[in-house]
């Protein structure tokens, strides 16, 4: 199917239930309507100009008219190039330029960021793009005015839909070209494997301009009738709370450290949660404990973890509702349908023996078109066997569940000792007094790297020491993983997707301690 024919399908099976709730505004939207919606928006793209293989970009914080023009431009092939909102002039002007957008849908202003006077600064070093259209602003009205009904192209499945950016964790993002067919299925698998239905509300904290919250949010509820549920503009832990129990929502998504500003809000325990069933933690490693907690605490017995990436739509691994608890908080579970990975040794390519770490390698109809006009960098990535390089090493167990071990960029060389980050991290989260850490590998003069462990203390008046964080380790941990240094910290620099740069960790506290 295409996405279109899709959202037809959702239309005819549930007219009447509801498909989008936007709490911070109160609006909502049945299925029908949103379908009609979606058309009249549809209608004004012809109207404008706008044709199949266009680009349309979206620069909007969550709100329902992004959720509006994911599915128009679909509607009619426009390809959505989807625009990180902490994105400031200079990087809006290389995705607009890059991916020739001509007409751009951007939310007027929100907290600090001024989205009209930045695009009134580059908008004359743009000639491809003819119009910008704000929303919650007359120019959206003008914009729907234009609607006619006319018919919809034909379109196919592998036509391309979207430019979607990776998150920038490791350097700068990259714009992976995804079909109807990659993400469309995707969603649709990810919504089975929670089993999804007309009855499931999702909360979607996540930004939608990432693949977390337009796939495996959006895509896999329209594929179910379920209704998604936007609890704030940008995340926010109480908001989020707030939403799923004034929604009676069934399922929660987020990365870790959303989950972990959740379970650490002040008055969290005062929350009804009950109404929640399921949900999912995906974006970077899950900590056994903050799963654990979720379970417990969050009514959320089902829990998936998910393994993907931008540039495979992005789902490849998820735990399954039956999984037992040691499986769901320690693994990223086993492949989706239709899609096989294998690890790999990656000095040579071969495939690793199973319980053998390597790089993850996956394949299928998940595997994106390539990065938009990069050639170079999509044959870095995808081989001739069409075999994406993940760039994360990985575990396949015995039994078929694997286990993230880290990002190859991440792992810590000290004194001719691989040291993954990751493992420290899990066995901090056990530290009372620790509520965040992330462990990074710093110059030293002798070893190469040493280990720093980045904390966010619980009580920040009563925060851990080095002293006592190493006598916490001693005699669990092997002395060379032993964190030598500790950096107290309020906050971690973060991507917008949520994810810990740990490159700006790494840049930050290079030089000695802060
Ligand atoms: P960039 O490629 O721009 O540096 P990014 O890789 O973070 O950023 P995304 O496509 O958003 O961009 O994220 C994919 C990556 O997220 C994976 O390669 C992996 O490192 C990490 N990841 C995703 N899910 C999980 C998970 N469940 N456990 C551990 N890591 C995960
Ligand atoms: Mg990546």
């Amino acid at each position: 199917d295409t996405i279109g024919a899709n959202l037809d399908r959702a239309v005819a099976a549930w007219p009447d239930r509801e498909a989008l709730v936007d709490v911070p505004s109160g609006r909502r939207w049945t299925y029908a309507r949103f379908a009609a919606d979606v058309d009249e928006l549809a209608y004004a793209l012809l109207a404008s100009g706008v044709t199949k293989g266009d680009r349309v970009g979206i620069w909007a914080v969550n709100c329902p008219e992004w959720v509006l023009v994911q599915y128009a431009t679909a509607r009619i092939g426009a390809i959505m190039v989807n625009i990180n909102p902490a994105y400031r002039t200079h990087e809006v002007e290389y995705v607009l330029k890059q991916a020739g957008v001509s007409l751009l849908f951007a939310s007027s202003s929100h907290r600090t960021s001024d989205y009209r006077a930045m695009v009134e600064q580059v908008r004359g070093r743009c000639p491809q793009l003819r119009e910008t259209v704000f929303i919650g602003d007359p120019s959206w009205e003008e914009l729907i005015a234009r609607a006619t009904p006319a018919p919809f192209e034909e379109l196919s499945c592998d036509d391309p839909i979207n430019i979607q950016y990776t998150s920038g964790t490791t350097g700068f993002p990259k714009g992976a070209t995804l079909s109807h067919h990659n993400i469309l299925n995707n969603g649709y698998f990810v919504g089975e494997l929670i089993a999804y239905s007309e009855q499931d509300r999702i909360c979607v904290p996540v930004p939608f301009y990432h693949c977390f919250g337009m796939v495996m949010g959006n895509l896999a509820a329209t594929s179910h009738g379920a209704c998604i549920v936007i609890p704030a503009p940008s995340f926010d832990p109480k908001a989020t709370l707030d939403a799923v129990q004034r929604e009676r929502c069934t399922s929660l998504y987020g990365v870790p450290t959303m989950f972990i500003a959740e379970l650490n809000l002040p008055g969290f325990a005062s929350y009804d949660l009950s109404s929640l069933r399921t949900g999912i933690m995906a974006g970077s490693p899950c900590p056994v404990e903050v799963m654990k907690r979720v379970v417990a605490e969050m009514h959320m017995a089902e829990v998936s973890i998910c393994y993907g990436m931008t540039e495979t739509s992005p789902v490849s691994l998820q735990t399954r509702r039956d999984d037992d608890l040691e499986h769901r908080t320690g693994t990223v579970g086993r492949v989706l349908p239709h899609i096989e990975v294998k690890v790999v040794d990656p000095a040579t390519g071969v495939t690793q023996p199973r319980g053998t770490a390597g790089e993850l390698c996956t394949r299928g109809y998940s595997v994106m078109l390539g990065y938009w006009n990069e050639p170079e960098k999509t044959a870095e990535a995808v081989d001739a066997g069409r075999w994406m390089h993940t760039g994360d090493l990985a575990t396949m167990r015995e039994d078929g569940y694997v286990e993230i071990v880290g990002r190859i960029k991440d792992m810590i060389i000290r004194g001719g000792e691989n040291i993954y980050p990751r493992e420290i991290e899990e066995f901090l989260y056990a530290h009372p007094g620790i509520q965040d850490v992330q462990v990074v590998g710093v110059p030293h003069e002798h070893y190469g790297e040493e280990v720093l462990a980045c904390v966010i203390a619980r009580d920040p008046a009563d925060p851990p020491t080095l002293e006592g964080l190493r006598a916490f380790c001693e005699g669990r941990l092997a002395h060379y993983k032993i964190p030598s240094r500790l950096q107290l910290l309020d906050t971690f620099p973060m991507t917008v997707s949520g994810k810990v740069r740990k490159v700006e960790l790494r840049e930050r506290f290079a030089g000695g301690q802060r």
